[in-house]
């Protein structure tokens, strides 16, 4: 998860509040210097940090709570939207109006910038557009073929030239190359043989110049935390076409300095990269960034990525909201978990569920692929009936279907067992928090 120690410092600062028996002005105090302890922590600017943090204050001592919902539930609600201003409030989505329209990536060494240009060309790609991606890396030996490397496996050509010298007529010839090709979105990624800002910005207007591209993306290394101001700063200056995507938030002590430092200098920020994988890259959206930080979960990201997983395979979102409802057989059971396990590790997902933040039971979650296979020979062995109204299955029928599918009556029990379970949580957590968090926070 991005920014993960902060999230959990945070999430402590809330759960005070909320194990409190009443709040008083001291109370208050003590969690707005806990939540500013947390953001110093994670590197943000001490002065941000004090302006937000007195706004919280201010807030939370004077606003009175609107009917219905109490002075904790209110205080929560002003750290949630303070935050989410402080991060930007709206996300801001890449615009794909024009066909083909041409990205061009820059960032300087090692800022993650080759491995985003494949993540984001993917990205695009599973949203149905066809995408090209342009090398113009003329400087680091072996750019060219990373990049083939990484996006080839799913059917996204590259073009380039690992003995041509000069980057601008590299990225020129791409474009046109792909433009005949008739592709929705051309990529470039460029040299970034730079280390510091002021080669950057020049090597991006020569091949702004030469290829007019409809936006310049930066790529900011998020690990430098408070730094990234200076080098968004110079690139807002640089061009008004200009986003910004701030990579490895995973693991990174100080995401939260870079995320406010790029905030602060006005340019926007579009995607953040989450980890190593090509699929570990997430749009940013402060309401939901935030939700997720403090342990209120995020829904809408929960939803999203069921759509996401929908386009592939035959999956509507009523078989979600069944089986959040703790509504679903053994056949449903069954999409479920194959579809999650496509998805990447079930907790990860299960974590963006409102209410659940990091509390989740192991055993729950610990589908493994070898039990999924088992589970679908085993349900291959069930009649129609069965599959639908799992609850007539006695030990008759268990005997049968461990016959019929050459598995053991405790494999069958065990498959049962799980059912019932998951069902049982699903169900127990919807009541718990489902409704409450989502009303809560009008998600
Ligand atoms: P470039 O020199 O800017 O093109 O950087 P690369 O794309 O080659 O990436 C440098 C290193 O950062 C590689 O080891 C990447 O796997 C790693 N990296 C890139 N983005 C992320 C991210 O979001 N999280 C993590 N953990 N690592 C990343």
């Amino acid at each position: 998860m991005a920014l993960e120690s902060l999230g959990k410092a945070l999430n402590n600062a809330l759960k005070k509040l909320a194990r409190a028996s009443s709040v008083d002005e001291a109370l208050v105090k003590e969690v707005v210097r806990d939540i500013q302890r947390a953001l110093i922590m994670s590197d943000v600017n001490v002065r941000l940090v004090l302006d937000l943090t007195k706004k919280i204050q201010k807030r939370a001592l004077e606003e009175k709570p609107p009917a219905g919902v109490s002075k904790k539930e209110h205080i929560i609600k002003i750290v949630y939207e303070e935050l989410t201003n402080f991060l930007g409030r709206e996300a801001k989505p890449i615009e794909i109006k024009e066909k083909p329209t041409v990205l061009l990536m820059v960032g300087i060494q090692g800022s993650g910038k080759t491995t985003t240009v494949a993540k984001l060309a993917r990205y695009f790609q599973k949203r149905g557009y066809k995408v090209g991606v342009v090398c113009s890396d003329t400087w680091r030996p072996g750019a060219y073929h990373q990049l083939k490397q990484l996006v080839e496996p799913y059917g996204i050509e590259v073009f380039g030239d690992p003995n041509e010298k000069d980057a601008v007529k590299l990225a020129k010839e791409g474009v046109e190359y792909f433009k005949h090709k008739g592709v929705d979105i051309i990529m470039i990624d460029s040299a970034g043989r730079h280390k510091e800002e002021k080669g950057l910005i020049e090597e991006m207007r020569q091949i702004s110049e030469a290829i007019k591209p409809h936006e310049v993306i930066l790529v900011i290394d998020g690990t430098i935390g408070q730094q990234a101001y200076n080098q968004a700063l110079a690139f807002k200056e640089a061009t008004p076409i200009g986003s910004i995507i701030v990579t490895k938030l995973d693991g990174s002590a100080k995401g939260g300095g870079a995320l406010s430092a790029v905030v602060a200098t006005g340019a926007p920020i579009k995607f953040i990269g989450v980890g190593e994988r090509i699929d570990d890259l997430e749009p940013f959206d402060p309401k939901r960034f935030v939700s997720r930080l403090l342990g209120l979960g995020d829904i809408q990201g929960l939803l999203e990525k069921f759509e996401e997983l929908s386009k592939a395979q035959e999956f509507k979102e009523e078989d979600l909201e069944k089986f959040m409802r703790g509504k679903f057989n053994l056949k449903d059971m069954y999409a479920q978990l194959e579809a999650m396990s496509k998805m990447g590790p079930l907790k990860q997902i299960l974590q963006m569920i409102p209410g659940l933040g990091y509390s989740l039971p192991d055993d729950v979650v610990r589908v493994s692929e070898q039990r999924l296979k088992k589970f679908k020979v085993i349900m291959d062995s069930m009649t129609e009936e069965e599959l639908e109204h799992p609850e007539i299955i006695n030990y008759s029928r268990i005997k049968r279907i461990a016959r019929g599918s050459g598995t053991t009556v405790k494999d069958v029990k065990e498959l049962l067992e799980q059912y019932n379970q998951m069902k049982k949580f699903f169900k127990s957590m919807n009541k718990r928090s489902l409704n409450r968090m989502m009303k809560r926070f009008g998600m």
